[in-house]
């Protein structure tokens, strides 16, 4: 969109980022731009009610930057509702980077930003995310000590995918236990779409329980490699949705259930890793609901990897770090019934319990 296509008229009426349509009273955004290194990104502080706001920096080739801005709106909204129903100190945050984590990543890229970062005195904390790894983290940690998610060598508590697996692992198996009556995963037909960092893990686990786990990805190497590994099919269809199956598992990004999407769904059950899984959280998650759907909240059970990283800040050990991830079944359970009780959708259940935990922390303070 350039200026000179529009009028004057058009130009007072837009409100490009307090009236953007994922605007929900973000306390900051911050556009940090570096000519030398090429740096463009956005840090989305949504939250600080609850403690500094943490949350991973993405990686990707937007289209535009509207879809940038977007992207950062929501998953910093997210992380706020994350770490209150987990019980943690944190508020919620997140960043994007514009362009492609393969070829335009460097470290002088990184270094920029760290900078950026640590220019917020705290108020942001960040890790990783899509696009990144422990050893970007423990580069950004070198400019700045407001960065989780750096590596057991460096002091920090390491990758926190296999730990987020673990977390939507214990929420699909609460899932289950709420439409099936049972938890245990033997011979139900999963599908997992997207098998990277924590697509993969979950695969290990689901098979480890005997599932029959069906994959997809875009990246053919990565479907080899896993499948070779576990026992896990390939997925060779062309639209996973209509699949006949026990429980869908969205590993990689996010709004993949949507107008499109949902009408088709023959799950029983939706858990998975992905941040905001649905495109509009109330219809879709009420059309969930009418279909009898059971849908684990994305950011109840994929908050695995913000524990793993809070143990940074707390100093707690491996094995906190497990239990409160186990913890994630219980919560599930609890939401399920909450939500089933109320006749809301388990999203609306999920956000309502984070969202009384942050209200009572603002009237105290
Ligand atoms: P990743 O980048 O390692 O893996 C994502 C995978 O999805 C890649 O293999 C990619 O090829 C695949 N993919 C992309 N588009 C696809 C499509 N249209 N169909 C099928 N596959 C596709 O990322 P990750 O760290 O595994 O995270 C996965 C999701 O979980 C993301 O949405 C992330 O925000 C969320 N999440 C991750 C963590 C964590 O600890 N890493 C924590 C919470 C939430």
């Amino acid at each position: 969109m350039t200026t000179e296509v529009l009028t004057q008229n058009e130009i007072k009426n837009i409100n490009p980022v307090f009236g953007q349509l994922s605007f929900d009273n973000h306390e900051q955004i911050v556009f940090c731009n570096d000519k030398d290194t090429g740096l463009k990104a956005i840090i989305g502080v949504h939250n600080t009610v609850m403690g500094p706001a943490l949350g991973g920096t993405r990686m990707w080739q937007y289209a535009n930057e509207w879809e940038a801005l977007n992207d950062v709106l929501r998953l910093s909204r997210g992380m706020t509702f994350k770490a209150a129903i987990t019980g943690l100190n944190l508020g919620g945050g997140k960043a994007v980077i514009i362009g492609d984590a393969k070829t335009q990543k460097t470290p002088e890229l990184m270094l920029r930003f760290g900078e950026f970062v640590n220019s917020l005195g705290g108020k942001y904390i960040t890790a990783e995310d899509v696009g990144m790894e422990t050893r970007d983290m423990d580069l950004v940690r070198t400019v700045t000590p407001f960065v989780t998610g750096i590596s057991e060598e460096k002091g920090g508590a390491g990758n926190p995918s296999p730990i987020t697996a673990y977390g939507v692992f214990m929420g699909m198996k609460a899932a289950a236990k709420h439409a099936f009556g049972n938890s245990d995963l033997e011979d139900r037909v999963i599908y997992v779409q997207g098998i990277g960092n924590v697509g993969e893990s979950l695969v290990e686990h689901l098979s480890n329980e005997g599932a029959r786990v069906f994959i997809s990805d875009i990246n053919q190497g990565r479907l080899e490699e896993v499948r070779d590994k576990y026992s896990a099919t390939i997925y060779e269809g062309n639209n996973i949705y209509a699949e006949e199956m026990d429980i869908y598992a969205p590993c990689a990004l996010g709004a993949t259930i949507n107008d499109v999407t949902l009408p088709q769904l023959k799950a029983r059950v939706i858990a998975g890793a992905a941040n905001n899984q649905l495109a509009e959280e109330n219809k879709h998650g009420m059309q969930l609901k009418e279909k009898g759907i059971v849908y684990a909240p994305d950011f109840l059970i994929n908050a695995g990897g913000i524990i793993n990283v809070y143990a940074e800040l707390e100093n707690y050990d491996k094995k906190e770090i497990l239990r409160k991830t186990e913890n994630i079944f219980k919560t599930t359970i609890k939401i399920l019934e909450k939500a089933d009780l109320n006749g809301i959708t388990t999203h609306q259940a999920a956000f309502d319990i984070a969202n009384e935990r942050i209200e009572a922390r603002k009237n105290k303070n």
